[in-house]
């Protein structure tokens, strides 16, 4: 049976009435049209009884090649808003693939995450079988809550798999994505500051997990100056210990003057109450979705604040895990990478021909590229 056919006939068991009812709208019936804004792609789902695999593949495009992205193992609320945050981050995917020419389409995945996995063995074997159902339309990698060591199992099972103990990338890319980073904020030194390096440049960093750890190490190495908050003390005191950082409560990062605020922790930080806080003409950092909303970009544009869009500085680990599964020279992958510079350059250059702000004129490049 057909997995969206399958979807509808789960829903209309569960909301017969609803589904059937011409004036009441269902979760799926928003699911879709959430997915017709986004001009997807498919969405494919599985139900395996015997492990409680519930898993959903969410393919945006396939225009510039097979979809590629994380799989997250996650614990949601409800199955729609797992639905919801596949479609969400399968679209992101697409956006990111193409603002950085990778002949991939996105995707992503998202099993729902059962209160006990009583056999992860067979729970990953079991979603490697639905990947290779999906016949190379989807590559696997990971993401929150999944390992190398899972795609390693889930590699039993299909060739449409990357990030494995062998691939040589391992289970984190957050080096190569702060690398990415540490070059898009060079990209925006250069051009709002004029500056061709960043040494004494004042950088704000919110989260010192794995990409706050490697941006502040790179960062350092060329002379920047750190102030760093996370809700977390250890992994803040190491990067005191390693790279002289100044910190600050987490919340008066927002409040930090400064020439770049680089966000590496959270989604949605650049908000109404947020915006109005900054004190830094640049805004530049690793974590997904910064924008609360797209129109916060033009926020940022009326405030003179020069936005470095998350999608197109924090690709650096989707490259570099792109070019390991496509067996393609790590070294020209390392350069894809730096290049991130003169992608950001050409995006910040158009943005300011047009007046427009950098998160649209970006996103506009990367679907044009997907039509
Ligand atoms: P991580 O979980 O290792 O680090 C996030 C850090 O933020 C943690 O140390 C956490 O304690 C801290 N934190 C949480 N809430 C906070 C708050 N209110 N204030 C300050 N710190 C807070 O995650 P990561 O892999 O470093 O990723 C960081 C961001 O970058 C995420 O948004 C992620 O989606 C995005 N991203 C990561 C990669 C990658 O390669 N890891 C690639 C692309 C995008």
């Amino acid at each position: 049976m057909d997995v969206i056919e399958k979807t509808i006939r789960d829903v209309a068991m569960k909301q017969p009435v609803n589904l059937q009812s011409k004036t009441h709208h269902t979760a799926l019936d928003g699911l879709f049209r959430y997915a017709d804004f986004l001009n997807f792609g498919q969405v494919h789902i599985k139900f395996d009884h015997a492990t409680g695999l519930k898993a959903i593949v969410a393919v945006h495009n396939l225009k510039r090649g097979p979809a590629i992205g994380g799989c997250r193992l996650v614990q949601y609320p409800t199955t729609d808003a797992g639905f919801e945050d596949a479609i969400r981050l399968g679209y992101m995917m697409s956006v990111k693939a193409a603002i950085s020419n990778l002949n991939h389409g996105g995707g992503k995945a998202v099993i729902l995450k059962p209160k006990v996995i009583k056999d992860r063995k067979a729970f990953f074997e079991t979603f490697g079988d639905f990947v290779n159902e999906l016949g190379g339309r989807y590559i696997t990698a990971v993401d929150s809550g999944t390992s190398s060591e899972d795609m390693d199992i889930i590699q039993t099972r299909t060739p449409f798999v990357t990030c494995t103990t062998a691939s040589g990338v391992g289970g984190d890319p957050s080096p190569q994505t702060a690398f990415g980073v540490r070059r898009g904020i060079e990209a925006s030194v250069k051009f709002k500051l004029g500056r061709d390096n960043l040494d004494g440049v004042h950088v704000a960093i919110q989260g010192a997990g794995h990409v706050g750890y490697y941006l502040a190490k790179e960062l350092h190495a060329r002379g920047a100056r750190l102030t760093m908050c996370d809700i977390n003390q250890n992994v803040l005191q190491r990067c005191v210990d390693e790279f002289g950082a100044n910190t600050c409560l987490p919340d008066a990062i927002y409040d930090v003057e400064a020439e770049v605020f680089a966000p590496c922790a959270l989604g949605s930080i650049l908000n109404l109450n947020t915006i109005k806080r900054l004190r830094v003409p640049i805004v530049a950092g690793s974590a997904n979705n910064q924008l609360a909303h797209q129109h916060h970009g033009v926020l940022l544009h009326e405030r003179g604040i020069l936005y470095a869009p998350d999608f197109l500085i924090n690709a650096g680990g989707l490259i570099y895990v792109a070019a390991a599964y496509d067996h393609a020279n790590i070294q020209k992958a390392k350069e894809h990478v730096g290049d991130i510079y003169y992608t950001v350059t050409d995006v910040f250059e158009q943005a300011q021909k047009e007046n427009r702000a950098t998160n649209e004129v970006a996103e506009k490049m990367a679907l044009e590229r997907l039509r």
